[in-house]
């Protein structure tokens, strides 16, 4: 996939240059005068918030005039220059009609104007007899079209199919041998991973699935094997259960969800150790509907599974779980957690791109509806971030996670 380094970054003239928000530490100077304790939302934080806090305001200072342009009164940074980022998930919706050339330049249109370089297109999680069941097969012609601006992970129509199919403790030696041609198929074909594949997603309206299997599922097993050989990423769909649930909340209650839950992350740790080379992009982080998927969650197992990576979805979830606040700040444990796992966290907005001649109502024309607030909020956590973490987040991670070449 061509994508060449010296062109990331857009100079577009400073008239029409926005300003980057100078970093969360310059907003911090802006925000709280300098002085850390001011306001009683402020006082309740810990003394480890505080001392982050003090880290990430001397940031800052250390961010080259090259990085962060100049500097207002105010703390602000301003650049005449606009970063493009890339995003690592994203979904064509084409209809019966199969229509993903409109789909893909529905696409084009929105990452030109939100300064997306490539975005990474691939089929949801479908489970068996899905109707309008896809892979990647059906868009990669259109994708083809437009060399440098898309890539693909293959394997939410068929792989995850058969993940779902497959009892765990009865797959037979020829489920295998299938399993691992369509994988190979799928890189042969020129896919950079693949996704999105789930161990468990929940219904969020009619029509949507939900879907549930062990993470530690033999066949996970195998795809983690089969991605570390190949030194390709997985992109797992992982609702997590912490701890098991008696009741759901009644957004997930309302839908095709069982009533109760059982503990699901330690499959999850258990395919995360299976097999170290294996990369495992965890989507979605900073949206999950459930609730448990924290911070604090987030900093154990990046601490415990090297091979982990999270990717940042900024729409909807339990609000105290998202990376940007009522105010569209970032949430300090998370700036935490980026600080502190720079190169485990890349964009993946997980918008769908419609095709405009479909009509209807189902999951995939209501989740494009939403996109544009889903990409803006992309656009504004990059914003906020200070340059060298905009610059790894948006960019780097993901030139060097998922191989990119010219
Ligand atoms: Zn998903
Ligand atoms: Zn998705």
């Amino acid at each position: 996939m061509a994508l060449k380094e010296g062109a990331r970054v857009k100079d577009r003239g400073k008239s029409e240059a926005p300003r980057p928000q100078g970093g969360v530490e310059a907003h911090l100077l802006v925000k709280d005068k300098g002085l850390p304790f001011n306001n009683t939302k402020l006082q309740s934080i810990s003394l480890w918030h505080f001392l982050y806090r003090l880290a990430l305001i001397g940031i800052l200072f250390f961010v080259s005039p090259s990085q962060a342009g100049e500097s207002t009164p105010q703390g602000r940074a301003i650049t005449a220059q606009r970063i493009e980022w890339i995003d690592v998930h994203v979904h064509l919706v084409g209809g019966r009609m199969r229509d993903y050339e409109c789909a893909a330049q529905v696409a084009l249109k929105a990452m030109d104007e939100a300064d997306v370089r490539t975005s990474f297109v691939m089929p949801p999680p479908q489970p068996p007899g899905h109707p309008g069941l896809y892979d990647y097969e059906d868009f990669i012609s259109s994708l083809k079209r437009y060399p440098g601006r898309f890539a693909f992970l293959g394997g939410g129509g068929t792989l995850n199919t058969m993940i779902q199919k497959a009892a765990p403790d009865h797959i037979s030696k020829h489920t295998r041998r299938r399993f691992e041609k369509k994988a190979n198929e799928i890189l042969r074909r020129g896919a950079v991973g693949f996704g999105e594949i789930t161990a468990h997603h929940f219904s969020l309206m009619p029509g949507h699935p939900y879907e549930s299997v062990p993470a530690d599922h033999p066949l996970f097993l195998l795809l983690a094997d089969i991605a570390a050989h190949h030194g390709v990423v997985i992109d797992l769909h992982f609702d997590v259960v912490v701890e098991d649930v008696a009741h759901l909340p009644p957004k997930l209650a309302s839908q095709a969800n069982p009533s109760q839950l059982a503990a699901n992350i330690a499959g999850f740790e258990r395919l995360l150790a299976h097999n170290r080379k294996a990369k495992i992009v965890w989507a979605h982080a900073g949206s999950d509907m459930l609730g448990h998927w924290t911070a604090e969650l987030s900093r154990k197992v990046l601490r415990e599974h090297p091979n982990l990576f999270m990717s940042l979805r900024m729409g909807g979830g339990v609000p105290s779980n998202r990376v940007l606040d009522e105010s569209g700040e970032v949430r300090i444990e998370w700036l935490a957690l980026f600080c502190d796992f720079q190169d485990r966290f890349v964009i993946g907005s997980d918008q769908f791109f419609v095709s405009p001649d479909i009509q209807g109502s189902g999951p995939g024309t209501v989740f494009g509806q939403r996109a544009e607030r889903v990409r803006e909020g992309s656009k504004t956590l990059l914003s906020k971030l200070p340059p060298d973490l905009y610059q790894k987040i948006g960019y780097e991670n993901t030139v060097r996670l998922y191989k990119l070449k010219e």
